[in-house]
């Protein structure tokens, strides 16, 4: 910073004291060494050399500026637009710049520079081009990584828009290594622009800069050797500071790196709440309240609820009612002739119609997802379960529409009766974030580091206009509140570093939470924590369900978990539905890898001799083609037709489903 301020000090003063000693002609004193008058010499027209290195400080400076500046306003909005487009044009632009990044920087400055001549501006933009292709690379790698991360899906879910993903989660998160590289660019700069300058493409006479001064310097070598050294090692100091001190911001600016400076009383009270010495909340689900308002406000939700709970009565509106009249009055209009229906009529929650998901392999689309069909009623608690690779999480991407490119759905969705692919592109986002929210494994990935809590809260439902800052943060802390949260006006100022791994899931949820969502999908919510704020996760989200009758997708790989926790549990493998059982009925599974999972589960009542269940073998390749089950490697009940034939789900008389021929055969010989 020091550098900074003498550079910063240098070019503001030296132009105005020493201008005249720097370009006043004194042929009679040239070629002069150092002397007291002149510390560094003089030059062939007896200029003082000092003087012309400071005051052409302020013009090596400004070209570098102007040419980084150049940069950055061509490559950031080049990088992240093809960062945040999706599908081919994000391909194109992509390899567009890789082919431009191909071509050697200096090579580019140089025919821009010789293109537009001699003189300030052909160094310039030959420079700011240059660079900018380098920006344009770094700056999309950045944001795809940025993109990909679960707060930034969790932010598409509740429907925000992609500019505000863009300036809220991409950009910040970025914007420490752009900074780091806004300053490396500028050291690069000097040195380019002032070896253009050498090269007689820069500054012209009468004007000059660290380059031109270089040239004269060269030339008067053998005389002069100060005259070449100096300039060079004012091209090297500049350069060095510049380093230094993009390094020095980017610390400033990185909320972890400052935290070290955060002080101990503040961390103390922090560890205090964080080990529950503050007095925890009292759990204030306010869902008659809510429930009531968003019938009064949207007729077509009032006949799902009153299809869904026959026996509710309308209660009165409540304080709630404005806010939640904001929040649903842009729903689409149910279809008339829309599916989702029960047998017997009753809106689903969720009804998800051969929904398979393909990605590119090596021999053409693989299936990652397949042909997975399944529904759920309003208020019901669905476990999904399977190991790693089984599509559990990818299904979730899929009712979600977060499919990652280049993956490619196939088949429906339908939500509350909607079916998304009737809905337009513009307003699907916002219907989705009306309808369903997130939660992802990893707490502290899937919030954005960069964002206080409240303003990531409060972003869910300023969006699109309906509700002021103001009330959206008293409505942010109130959900913090209600997930248990200790102090929630103070958390709402905080960063996720500042909280705990169960703080920041309970934060997660209380986030998804804000748009009051008819569906939380919960992708491994527990997997990241320890067993007892698992269990406090779980009591949570039970609350949520029982409370407020949201309907619940839990994903786990833990059968045991899920069957806790759940009325009903799809166990996937390798990408289907290969059981379809109600969790009741758990003890007596149909498939072979349900009872393998299921004998994989820690029990305290087994018998301390018999060994926990290892399931042999691991999940197919998706890509190799299996002809018959894909289970039958590991199955230990395998039969030759196993071997020949794909089983079909087949719906059994108790409403379960299975994908297994032994499990058939014995269901149908019974
Ligand atoms: S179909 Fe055959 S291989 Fe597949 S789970 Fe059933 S018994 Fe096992």
């Amino acid at each position: 910073l020091a550098g900074i301020v003498i550079l910063i000090l240098i070019v503001i003063i030296a132009p105005l004291t020493m201008a005249n000693s720097a370009n006043l002609l004194n042929v009679g004193s040239s070629l002069q060494g150092p002397s007291l008058h002149h510390w560094l010499g003089t030059d062939e027209l007896g200029r003082d050399l000092l003087a012309r290195l400071l005051v052409g400080t302020r013009s090596s400076l400004e070209l570098a500026l102007g040419a980084v500046g150049i940069s950055l306003v061509l490559g950031i909005p080049l990088g992240t637009l093809s960062a945040m487009t999706r599908g081919p044009s994000r391909r194109i632009l992509l390899r567009g710049i890789d082919v431009l990044l191909a071509f050697p920087a200096l090579i580019i400055a140089i025919y821009v520079g010789a293109v537009v001549g001699p003189g300030e501006w052909g160094p310039v933009l030959g420079v700011g081009i240059a660079g900018s292709i380098g920006f344009a690379r770094l700056s999309s790698n950045l944001a795809i990584s940025v993109r990909n991360a679960e707060y930034v899906q969790a932010a598409r879910v509740i429907g925000v828009r992609p500019f505000k993903i863009l300036v809220r989660h991409v950009l910040p998160n970025i914007i420490e290594t752009l900074i780091i590289a806004t300053t490396v660019s500028i050291s690069i700069a000097i040195i380019t622009i002032s070896g253009l300058s050498y090269l007689g493409l820069g500054v012209q006479p009468p004007y000059f800069d660290w380059g031109t001064l270089l040239t004269d310097g060269v030339n008067n070598i053998n005389q002069i050797p100060l005259s070449a050294v100096a300039p060079s090692v004012a091209i090297a100091l500049s350069a060095m500071i510049f380093g230094f001190f993009g390094e020095a911001l980017a610390r400033a600016l990185n909320p972890l790196l400052s935290q070290t400076r955060g002080s101990s009383k503040r961390g103390r009270a922090l560890s205090l709440e964080m080990i529950g010495a503050v007095p925890s909340q009292t759990l204030d689900l306010e869902f008659e309240d809510t429930r009531d308002s968003l019938l009064e406000a949207e007729p077509e939700l009032a006949v799902i609820e009153a299809l869904a709970n026959p026996d509710n009565s309308v209660p009165t509106a409540r304080r709630e009612s404005r806010r939640s009249r904001r929040a649903s009055a842009s729903l689409p209009r149910l279809d008339e002739t829309s599916e989702g229906l029960t047998a017997s009529g009753d809106v689903l929650e969720l009804e998800v119609l051969d929904l398979s998901i393909s990605f590119p392999g090596r021999h053409g689309p693989v299936d990652i997802v397949s042909n997975v069909s399944f529904s759920m009623k309003i208020g019901e608690r669905l476990g999904i379960v399977g190991e790693s690779g089984s599509g559990k999480s990818m299904t979730a991407f899929g009712i979600s529409q977060l499919v990652p490119y280049p993956g490619r759905p196939r088949g429906r969705v339908i939500v509350r009766g909607q079916d998304l692919d009737r809905i337009s592109s513009r307003d699907l986002p916002r219907f989705l974030s009306q309808q369903m929210a997130i939660v992802f494994q990893d707490p502290m990935s899937s919030l954005n580091p960069a964002l206080t809590i409240g303003r990531q809260m409060t972003e869910t439902v300023t969006e699109y206009g309906k509700m002021k800052h103001g009330e959206a943060m008293k409505l942010a802390a109130e959900r913090l509140a209600e997930v248990q949260l200790p102090s929630p006006q103070k958390q709402l100022h905080r960063r996720s570093h500042e909280l705990s791994g169960g703080m920041r899931q309970r934060v997660a949820i209380a986030m998804a939470l804000m748009n009051e969502p008819k569906l939380l999908i919960a992708d491994e919510p527990t997997t990241a924590l320890d067993v007892t704020v698992q269990a406090q996760i779980m009591d949570l989200l039970y609350a949520i369900n029982s409370e407020r009758h949201v309907s619940i997708i839990l994903i786990s790989h833990n059968l045991g978990l899920v069957k806790e926790n759940c009325d009903r549990v799809l166990v996937m493998y390798a990408g289907k539905i290969v059981e379809d059982i109600a969790a009741s009925q758990l003890d007596s599974p149909q498939h072979p890898y349900t009872r393998l999972l299921l004998g994989a589960v820690p029990d305290v009542t087994r018998p301390r001799d018999e060994p926990l269940i290892d399931i042999p073998g691991q999940v197919p390749d998706p890509e190799a083609r299996i002809v018959g089950c894909s289970f039958r490697e590991r199955c230990p009940s395998a039969i030759a037709q196993c071997a020949t034939e794909t089983p079909p789900l087949e719906p059994l008389e108790d409403g379960s489903r299975v994908a297994c021929w032994v499990a058939i055969r014995e269901r149908s010989s019974v």
